[in-house]
């Protein structure tokens, strides 16, 4: 029954492998009602290409029965089909004819599913868009409704959770800009060379000033933007980050997971596409122009064609420990004993891909600590915002201050890692902890840590005991802090908002420091073209956000992540409509 060539396989069974890589037809026999069912099985790598009926003896009509069960096996590529019923015996020979065929040229069901599935992950799925963006946090979302809002009929985001927001749904959402209504409303006076200058001290000298213009010409009209087009709520307070000179950041209601939800809700109005679990792992290029995104999702393979470009929009790199220790320069470690507050999505993806593509990386050496993180998860207090926009004591283990409490978190982070065990611990007095209404407003996050063991809520010495820190000391502290307050001046660490520390009950809370934002990534210019290595513009490539570098220099100031991602999402889509329109 074998043919020559199959004693040719097997004598070179020994070293060949068992798969078969090209066309060849193996006859197998099996038994029907009548007799022999004899077939020829033509198999292509590991796939039965054609299946003939050589020789039976059934009754005529089941020739077509045969033919329909060769039809299946065909198509499924597999034996492990059913019967036909009325002609079982007849169907049962005939796959076990196929099936002989099989063993001839040495190919088992398993064999076969396994070419299945390889076919299947080879399949490329391909879809086109006139935009397609990746990452659907604040830049991506942001990028997706201007786009829309354009005009662009097919936007799709490409997301590679199950769910969207990124490190902005973690974030308070909160929202830097001079002249904002609340500063109206509360007679501060701002403007907006003084933002402007902020950010360049900040960034302390390496921030792109033209970038940072841009982001100032933009951020109040995009403020509007959010809350009369987009339906972002925002308080009627606001607070103030240190490194800011005036208080001038709007705050969401509900905070960053509002702000990101009222962003999908608006996209979805207007008809963005969002495709969840899908990684996007390289960008496709044509003729020196990104044209596409490959990405992977469930084992397959899928291209997405971004026929009017494609806007990255992943975020920095802070959960990417190797990333990180490769670039860091500025502080001693950021090995993985240093947690991160972001998601752990955020391990600069967008950032290869745009590397790989050409794109020029800039300020990959800057990269920001948050000081104020519980110890059990990396992540920042939501309570620390009594510090931020009421008041608060930092001490270290021996209790005592160490630093300006309103100080940029890099001040802040740069003295905390000096602290014994790089440990430090936050106090809120009762009568702050009532007006800011924390303890409701916080009740979740509290009554974790209590379980966590990193806070506790009690008497001075109550704090000081659960903590292992010397009463005396902190008492001490708070003392000769407050008498610095009656004098108005801080001559420690030159704190100018001096308020006093009340009675208790206190709430304290443990802090260590967080790797939170990656100020550098894919440079770009102010219309959020990618630029490479050469310092040319990729053509039909775009960035927002995090993944970009450039705008923050050495060190991003508290709550101008949002502005920023508002600026560049809106204008990548608008530098990718109006050259779309001139093409
Ligand atoms: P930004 O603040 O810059 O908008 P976010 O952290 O809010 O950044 O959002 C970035 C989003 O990008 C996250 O939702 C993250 O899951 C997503 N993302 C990151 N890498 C990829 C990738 N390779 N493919 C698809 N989505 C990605």
């Amino acid at each position: 029954m074998k043919k020559i060539l199959l004693a040719l396989l097997l004598m070179l069974s020994a070293c060949a492998p068992q798969s078969i890589n090209n066309t060849d037809t193996f006859q197998g026999e099996g038994f029907g009602k009548q007799g022999k069912i004899i077939v020829d099985v033509v198999i292509k790598d590991d796939k039965i290409e054609h299946i003939e009926l050589v020789k039976h003896s059934e009754v005529p009509g089941f020739s077509g029965k045969m033919i329909q069960l060769a039809d299946e096996i065909i198509s499924k590529n597999s034996i492990d089909v059913d019967t036909i019923a009325g002609a079982t015996l007849t169907s049962q020979g005939f796959i076990d004819a196929v099936k002989d065929a099989l063993t001839q040229a040495g190919i088992t069901q398993e064999d076969l599913m396994n070419a299945n599935m390889q076919e299947q992950q080879q399949k490329i799925i391909e879809q086109h868009s006139d935009l397609v963006i990746v990452g659907s946090g604040g830049a991506g979302f942001v990028a997706a409704i201007q786009a829309k809002q354009l005009g662009f009929e097919k936007v799709t985001i490409i997301e590679k959770m199950a769910f969207n927001g990124g490190n902005t749904r973690m974030s308070g959402g909160e929202y830097a800009c001079y002249n904002n209504w609340v500063q109206e409303s509360e007679g501060i006076i701002d403007s907006k060379e003084a933002f402007i200058e902020d950010i360049l001290i900040s960034g302390q000298g390496r921030s792109n000033e033209t970038l940072v213009r841009t982001l100032a010409d933009h951020v109040l009209e995009n403020a509007y933007w959010l809350r009369d087009e987009i339906g972002v709520q925002y308080k009627n307070e606001q607070s103030w980050y240190g490194g800011h000179r005036v208080a001038r950041t709007l705050w969401p209601v509900g905070d960053g997971p509002a702000y990101v939800n009222t962003l999908a809700q608006k996209a979805e109005e207007l008809g963005v596409e969002v495709i969840y679990n899908t990684k996007a792992v390289e960008i496709i290029m044509e003729n020196g122009q990104a044209i596409g995104i490959k990405a992977v999702s469930d084992g397959n393979s899928l291209h997405f064609y971004g026929d009017s470009g494609v806007i990255l929009a992943t975020g920095g790199f802070s959960a990417n420990v190797e990333m990180r220790q490769q670039y860091n320069t500025q502080w001693p470690s950021l090995d993985a004993s240093i947690p991160t507050t972001n998601s752990p999505a955020i391990v600069g993806d967008g950032i290869l891909m745009a590397q790989a593509a050409g794109a020029n990386l800039i300020d990959m050496d800057a990269i920001q600590l948050y000081p104020i993180n519980n110890p059990a998860t990396g992540n920042y207090y939501f309570v620390d915002y009594a510090r931020l926009i009421g008041n608060a004591l930092l001490v270290n283990k021996d209790g005592e201050r160490f630093v300006d409490e309103k100080e940029t978190r890099e001040i802040i982070s740069r003295a905390a890692i000096e602290q014994k065990d790089a440990m430090i611990y936050e106090i809120i007095d009762d009568q702050v902890a009532k007006s800011m209404n924390l303890e409701e407003d916080y009740a979740s996050e509290i009554a974790r840590c209590l379980d966590q063991g990193v806070l506790i809520k009690g008497s001075l010495k109550e704090c000081a005991e659960f903590f292992d820190i010397p009463y005396e000391t902190l008492a001490a502290t708070i003392e000769h802090y407050n008498e610095m307050a009656a004098q108005g001046v801080d001559t420690d660490f030159n704190r100018t908002d001096l308020i006093p520390i009340g009675d208790g009950p206190y709430l304290m809370f443990a802090c260590i420091v967080s790797v939170h934002h990656t100020m550098g990534g894919v440079q770009i210019d102010e219309n959020a073209h990618v630029i490479d290595t050469n310092g040319n513009i990729i053509p039909n490539l775009y960035a927002a956000g995090e993944v970009t570098g450039g705008i923050h220099g050495a060190n991003r100031l508290g709550s101008l992540s949002i502005p920023d991602t508002v600026c560049f999402g809106r204008i990548a889509a608008a530098t990718a409509y109006n050259e779309h329109l001139k093409k």
